[in-house]
């Protein structure tokens, strides 16, 4: 897989179809980054991409850095033999139809309530496990796709960056009982799920997280919103973990019509140690280039 970054000034628009004339989805802004999905080169000139939001096609313009230009990988960190610095971990990235569950990507003040919530649950009785922990943003707005673009049920207003779950500060439970659908809300055999769901509910409250009256699962870190986290108030204490993993998401899927980027790195690096801690990153360039004349499609 190839990562490209958009080098056209004016930004660059992506397509429905491979064709100048196709159905406009959205513009990419100038910098923003997207993954080529396949090494062709569809209709004479076009890449197929997917970028923070879902799939499509862009002119690759007259040149390979006309329009869009290969992002070089960041070279490994060399380590030192004399003072080995604690790397934080990176889970390498998934596929957006998966949850991820890693909780060292959740910020680990919100981690600590969660796991308490989970041991309270277990004291109780209640079974309940954790069945998605951070959320990236990709798989956000493929969630989103669910139900507009793609058949099925709406499962979410919230498009990527638009949810604390992207933060790595909100977490979704689920009943873990055999035989039984981890979503049950009804009477199954004389036992009251919705009541289950209530008394997790209200241990979610003992242990200092905030649940939401339309979202059974979903428990959050209170005190914060999207639009304050997108903007880099950021709760303190979040952990080396959680702000390598979320300084990746930033990078990867940035958005600049959601996202204060600079003001996040700057941020993270405050949370983090004084001595930086350079995190091994997941390798997705390999730089390749082709050259082909096409009809300009930048935004
Ligand atoms: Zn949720």
């Amino acid at each position: 897989m190839q990562l490209l970054e958009v080098t056209a000034r004016s930004g660059l628009v992506i397509r429905r179809m491979p064709d100048g004339n196709a159905e406009r989805i959205v513009a990419m802004p100038f910098g923003m980054r997207a993954e080529r999905l396949d090494g062709q080169v569809w209709n004479g000139g076009w890449y197929r991409i997917r970028a923070y939001f879902s799939g499509g096609y862009v002119a690759e313009g007259y040149s390979a850095s006309a329009y869009l230009a290969p992002v070089t990988p960041a070279p490994e960190p060399t380590p030192s033999p004399v003072e080995a610095p604690a790397v934080p971990r990176l889970h390498p990235l998934t596929p957006p139809e998966t949850a991820r569950r890693h909780t060292e990507e959740l910020h680990s003040g919100f981690a600590r309530r969660l796991t308490h919530l989970l041991e309270s649950c277990k004291r109780k009785g209640l079974k309940f496990k954790l069945f998605e922990a951070y959320r990236t943003p990709e798989r956000q707005a493929y969630l989103f796709e669910q139900g507009r673009s793609r058949p099925g049920n709406i499962v979410t207003n919230a498009d990527a960056w638009r949810s604390i779950h992207n933060y790595g500060l909100a977490a979704d439970l689920i009943l873990d009982i055999p035989g039984i659908n981890p979503w049950e809300t009804g009477t199954v055999e004389g036992v009251d799920y919705m009541a289950c769901w209530k008394r997790m509910r209200r241990l979610a409250d003992k242990a200092g997280l905030k649940t939401l009256s339309w979202d059974l699962p979903h428990v959050e870190m209170p005190g914060t919103s999207w639009q304050a986290l997108a903007k880099a108030d950021l709760p303190p204490g979040g952990g080396a973990d959680w702000a390598a993993n979320f300084d990746r998401m930033v990078r990867r899927f940035a958005n600049p019509q959601v996202l204060d980027g600079p003001a996040l790195h700057a941020a993270l690096n405050l949370d983090q140690t004084a001595t930086p801690r350079p995190a091994r990153r997941v390798s997705d360039a390999t730089p390749e280039g082709d050259g082909r004349a096409l009809q300009p499609d930048a935004a």
